[in-house]
This record gives structure tokens, sequence and C-alpha cells, in this order.
């Protein structure tokens, strides 16, 4: 067997390997291992591994090198389809960059678009963004080009391959120069990335974890049936008897809707339970504080819509329960993907009802596994019942109160209104930034 391989020998630079050092990071994962070199080396690449292999690093190493080389901005861009997803990568560049003079911008929703446009005329080194909000930038913002981008990265590529991106997407592909290295990362290797594979990338170095799917031998997949009527007095009893055999252990439960995830979230929190939401339709703040209580465990258990199921940097959820079948069966790899990270142990329980039958012979062909039930007390969910039942209703009637739908729409008209306003601030004349010379580009990023 070849012993394993250092940063060194992957042709990183001696500053870089130091940070790596720095921020933890000792030995190559397979991911960067095989990865890394091939884009050192000027290719494109197509990266499949799943969740916590280190595809971050892969990634912003090599930039970061290649950076440091040629410095100048915009140098590469970012795209990741959660804000939470662009948060943590931002996190990653700025610890591994820090020896740098790196300018990073972090384009999302939720931010000041106004800020953000300023950021972005000052051509930062790398935008990490959602393709929504840097579309909405380019169409509102003629100040800035990405005309010389070495790099374009997209994370969770097969996520921003769907038709909901594409527009967004699209108008970013137009304004990216044609000769440039792309590097798709995704967990899963969808009939999308084949096709972009053989149609708009030449020759990418394609890495893929050997395994039918990107998930792992640790994780004991269950199921429960229930009858859809009393399914949330299953969940409520899954979380107690787990909790009380377990009592430092974090918990993840997927749901359908941003409306549903704030209804339970409530009447949890009224049956005694520590916990919190995350879905889309919370502002930013509360988002990023959410999860920065659940990685502190100063909450247990996280309630969260399919936006907490890709890529989140959460070392240790021990349990994760699927209130709803996803219908398509990716999102399940990736939902189930949060436990049973290094190698540890993880239990994923699924709440079934007769109807998602369909759905678990789906999700069990594409795994190439059998799901099993798992055993649980029946009784216990009748003795609670009605108490479960009027925690729910009760919260339905507070956020009904609160007038949640009401909410999203103005959300949505808020969101129109400031940028077609901001739009007609940037037609002003705005001051064009000079092309700053090399020599005072190389000062501005010295190691
Ligand atoms: P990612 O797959 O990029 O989300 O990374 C998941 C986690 O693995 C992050 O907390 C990284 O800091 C960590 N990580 C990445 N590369 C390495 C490495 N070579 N050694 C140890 N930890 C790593």
């Amino acid at each position: 067997m070849e012993p394993a391989k250092s940063f060194l020998d992957l042709g990183l630079h001696e500053w870089l390997i130091k940070q790596c050092e720095i921020v933890g990071l000792k030995k190559p994962t397979p991911v960067q291992e095989q990865c890394i070199p091939a884009i050192l080396a000027g290719r494109d690449c197509i990266g499949c591994a799943k969740t916590g292999s280190g595809k971050t690093a892969a990634f912003s190493l090599p930039i970061l090198q290649k950076l440091s080389e040629d410095p100048y901005g915009i140098f590469a861009v970012v795209l990741t389809p959660t804000r939470e997803l662009a948060h943590q990568i931002h996190e990653q560049f700025r610890a591994l960059g820090k020896p740098l003079g790196l300018r990073l911008s972090l384009i999302i929703g939720g931010m000041s678009l106004l800020d953000q446009g300023a950021e972005l005329s000052h051509k930062p080194h790398v935008i990490i963004a959602t393709p929504g909000r840097l579309a909405d930038h380019i169409r509102s913002n003629t100040s800035f080009n990405m005309k010389k981008a070495k790099f374009l990265v997209m994370d969770e590529a097969d996520r921003l391959l769907v038709s909901s991106f594409s527009a967004d997407l699209g108008l970013i592909l137009g304004i990216l120069p044609e000769k440039r290295q792309t590097l798709m990362f995704s967990a899963t290797m969808s009939e999308t990335l084949e096709q972009v594979k053989s149609s708009a990338m030449s020759d990418p170095f394609i890495f893929r974890i050997e395994s039918r799917i990107a998930t792992v031998d640790e994780l004991d997949q269950r199921y429960v049936l229930t009858p859809a009527a009393v399914k949330d007095a299953y969940l409520v009893n899954i979380l107690q008897d787990f909790l009380e055999k377990h009592d430092r252990s974090l918990i993840m439960v997927f749901v359908k809707t941003c409306k549903l995830c704030q209804i339970l979230t409530l009447a949890l929190q009224d049956l005694g339970f520590n916990c919190n939401g995350l879905h889309s339709m919370m502002k930013q703040k509360e988002r990023l504080a959410a999860l920065a209580r659940f990685k502190s465990h100063s909450i247990k258990i996280l309630i969260s819509t399919d936006v907490g199921s890709r890529g989140l940097d959460i070392p240790k959820v021990d349990l994760v329960v699927n209130h709803n079948v996803p219908t398509v069966s990716k999102d399940y790899i990736h939902r189930v993907g949060r436990t049973a990270r290094a190698n540890k142990p993880g239990l994923a329980i699924s709440l079934v009802t007769q109807f998602d039958v369909r759905l678990v012979h789906a999700i069990e062909d594409l795994m190439g596994v059998k799901v099993a039930e798992y055993p649980f007390d029946e009784e216990l969910v009748q003795a609670s019942l009605n108490e479960v039942e009027l925690a729910v209703r009760q919260a339905g009637i507070k956020l009904d109160e609160e007038d949640f739908d009401e909410r999203r729409l103005i959300n949505k008209r808020k969101d129109a209104i400031l940028r077609e306003w901001e739009a007609g601030e940037e037609e002003k004349p705005t001051q064009t930034l000079g092309n700053s010379s090399k020599t005072k580009r190389n000062k501005q990023l010295k190691r």
C-alpha cells in the first residue's frame, strides 16, 4: 500500500501548509489528496464526496496558492445554494488565507445590497455567493466585472444545476470568461452533473468515492410506521426516548415546510424540549444564532427544513429524524448525511405513513440497503396523544395570530421593492476604481 501523502507531497507551498497546521488540518483527506494536485495543474475538476470529507479545503487551498502567485481581483467566484454554506466557506477561506491580505466578499441574501455593491466594486479576490443575490448585483450594477476570474467553484453542484437556479446561473456564467478553471463539488453525482461533465468541461479530473452512494457504513437507518394524524406524537416520543437514553446527544429533525418547522418548534418548546428551528423565513441573524446554539450544545434539537440538509459543518449529530419522507430520494441522502460523520455511529429514523411506502422503496433501491423497522413502544404514544395535539394546535394558532403567511408575502414584496430601489440608486454615476498595478496589488496581498 502506498504511504499516506502529506500536504507537501500535493505541491502546496510551505506557508499554506503551516496555515493548515494552525487551523488543525494535519494530513490531507482523500478528496484533498486527489483533487489538489489536479487543480494546481490547471485542470477542471468534479469531486464527488460525502459531506464532511474536506471538500471546502480541497478547492480553497489550491485557489489560495494560485492567488498568492498572481494576486488580483476578482480571481475566484464560489457559488453555493444556501446562505449557511456560504458563511462556512467564507470562514474557511478566511482562516486558510489569513497570511494573505485576502479580500473576501460574501454575497448572499439578507444583507444590504448597497454595502455588497460597494464591496464588489473594490474587486475582492474571492466572491462567495448564492446565485440569486449575485445575479441581482449583475442585473443592477454595471461597475464590477468578473471578466478575468480564473476559477469558478460550484459547491453542492447538483443542487445548483436545478431549474430554479438556472436563470441566475445562466446570467453569472454569461459574464465569466470561457477560459477558466471550473471546479464542481457535490455529495452525489447526478445525471445533470454527468451531462455538464461531457458538455461544458474540458477533460475534467474526476474524484469519486468508490462506494455506490456517498453515505457511510456506520449509519443505522430505520423507519417507524405511523398513522398520518398522530405523526407529531410519535415524533415527540421518539425524541424523549432517545434523549433519556443518550442525554448528551444532538438531534436534527427534518420537516417539509417553513410553516411546519415553525409550528413544531413552538410546540416542542412548549412541551419542554430544548430546541430551535432553522428555515428560510427566519432572519439570517436568527438562522446563524440557531446553528451556533446547536453546535455549542446549548440546544439539543434543531428542527429544520431542507435548508439544513446539506454541507453544514456540524461535527456530531447522533440522530436524524425525518418527519416526512423526502419525495426526492437524494434529499434523503443529504439529510441522513448529517449523522454518522467522521466514522462515528449515527441513527436515522423516518416517520413513514401508508402513503410513503413507495418513497421508502425508492430510497432502498438508491441506497442498496433495506431500511429496518425501529422498535418502539406505541403505548407511550397513546398516553401523550392529547398533550401533543394540544401543543401543536396552540402553536398553529399563535402563528396565525402572528400572520406567518402574511409575513411571507410582505417579505417577498419588500425584497422586490428594495431591489428596484437599490437598482435606481446604482444608476447614479459611481466612481470607478482605476486598474491598480500589479505591484500595488502584490503589496495588498503580501504573505
Ligand atoms: P467540509 O467537507 O469541507 O465541510 O469539511 C468538514 C470539516 O472537516 C471541517 O470542519 C474542516 O475543518 C474539516 N477538515 C477539512 N480537511 C481536513 C483535514 N485534512 N484534516 C482534518 N479535518 C479537516
